[in-house]
């Protein structure tokens, strides 16, 4: 049999853990003996970002930028314990923050939808994906805890020394502050990516803020929408037979759970946050949820959602068996595979990332799964797999496809 063969190579973000040991079984089983694999290697795995002073993730992103596409295992963030774990010369920032940071992207969260794990809102037939702004508001926000009367205001101080003052409350007693901004430029890479991703998956796009209450701050957000739809991306909308609609927040969480899925829920930081949970864990399971995160440039990273799996870590490397569910991690990568076989027109590739797909669904729908499935499916008689032997199942259903 013929690999199918590529052009440019995909950026590969090797990670850490469990998933580490994902990525490895997924290339041997699923990928290599098919593809003629091209991929620009970075291990992000900690203690190589430790050895190059995390040179390398910024190199990862540098890199995806040039290519156009990459595929990211999940990443240990490190904290205090990871800190004496990996003896750290310094406590690295996040991966996904840094490369989200050189890309300015917006993270798409979609869940893979299988027959016998059901959403609980049984009106949902198709995925949600939850697209959520990741800079500002309360994340960036400076607080004070006030410790009696006396007067809070908005002061800002022009570069030229003109202050505007807007009265926020005078405090009779004891209470508390808050101050949160935003930039136009985030606002608008945040709606250009949304649009684009619109585009590119052929759905709906929603978006909803509370502009009635914040009339300044929420209105920007939808302001800024409209005005780039209007100028950019309304002709391509009507083009694909797609919306754009922009509606309150209230009024959107209604109508979602009201909802069939098949369309794009665009939030703000916060909304995102709460969302996004929300949503995952009524489609089943957060090991059935990718990421993609999308640049305004058209540039795209896919991953799992998921972390690194640390629990089923510990237990591999005690010899024992785990059983951890690679579905994220092989959908992140057929996504960048689809990706990149659309960017340089190879209709193979594209099939084969489809069809890889279809068998992992297939596995899970003819029983076969992981443990974490297991506990949640619908179906009866099932076979719980190991790690390996779960990839190796898919492999097998994929070569029945294809006799
Ligand atoms: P996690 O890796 O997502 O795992 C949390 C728990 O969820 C697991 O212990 C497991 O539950 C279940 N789970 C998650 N993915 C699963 C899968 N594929 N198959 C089966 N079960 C799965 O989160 P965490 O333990 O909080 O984080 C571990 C490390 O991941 C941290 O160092 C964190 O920094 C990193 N992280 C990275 C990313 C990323 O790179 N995108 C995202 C989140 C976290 P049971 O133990 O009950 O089986
Ligand atoms: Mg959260």
């Amino acid at each position: 049999m013929t690999k199918i063969q590529m052009v440019t190579p995909l950026v590969e973000m090797d990670g850490d853990e469990m998933t580490r040991i994902l990525w490895k079984m997924i290339k041997e089983e699923l990928l290599l003996p098919y593809i003629d694999l091209k991929t620009e290697y970075y291990d992000l795995g900690l203690e190589h970002r430790n050895e190059t002073d995390d040179q390398v993730t910024i190199d990862s992103a540098e890199a995806t930028k040039k290519y156009g596409v990459a595929v990211k295992c999940a990443t240990i963030t490190p904290n205090a314990a990871r800190m004496t774990e990996y003896h750290l010369k310094e406590m690295w920032k996040s991966p996904n923050g840094t490369i989200r940071a050189i890309l300015d992207g917006t993270v798409f969260r979609t869940p893979i939808i299988v027959k016998g794990i059901e959403p609980c809102v049984k009106n949902w037939e198709k995925p949600i994906t939850l697209a959520r702004h990741a800079y500002g508001d309360v994340y960036k926000n400076a607080e004070i805890k006030i410790p009696g009367a006396g007067t809070a205001e908005l002061v800002f101080t022009a570069e030229d020394g003109t202050v505007t003052k807007e009265l926020i409350h005078t405090f009779k007693g004891a209470g508390i502050l808050q101050g949160i901004h935003n930039t136009n430029a985030s606002i608008s890479s945040f709606a250009h990516a949304c649009f684009q991703y619109a585009l590119d998956t052929k759905q709906d796009l929603w978006f909803a803020t509370k502009d009635t209450i914040s009339k300044k701050y929420d209105h920007t957000f939808k302001d800024i929408f409209q005005e780039i739809y209007d100028a950019e991306y309304a002709k391509q909308f009507a083009t694909e037979g797609i919306e754009y609609f922009y509606t309150l927040i209230d009024d959107a969480v209604a109508r979602v759970m009201k909802a069939k899925g098949g369309f794009i829920w665009a939030c703000k930081n916060y909304d995102g946050d709460v969302m996004s949970d929300m949503v995952s864990s009524a489609f089943g399971s957060l090991a059935m949820m990718t990421s993609v995160l999308v640049s305004p440039s058209g540039v795209y990273e896919y991953e799992a959602a998921h972390g690194t799996v640390q629990r089923h870590y510990y237990k591999h490397l005690q010899g024992e068996e785990t059983s951890t569910n690679s579905v994220a991690t092989i959908f992140a990568w057929t996504g960048a595979l689809k990706k990149r076989g659309e960017l340089d027109k190879i209709e193979e590739l594209v099939t084969f990332a489809e069809k890889l797909e279809q068998a992992t669904l297939k596995t899970i729908e003819s029983g076969k799964m992981t443990k974490d499935l297991a506990l949640i499916t619908s179906l009866k008689d099932v076979t719980v797999l190991n790690s390996e032997d779960f990839i190796k199942a898919i492999r097998a259903t994929y070569e029945d496809m294809n006799v």
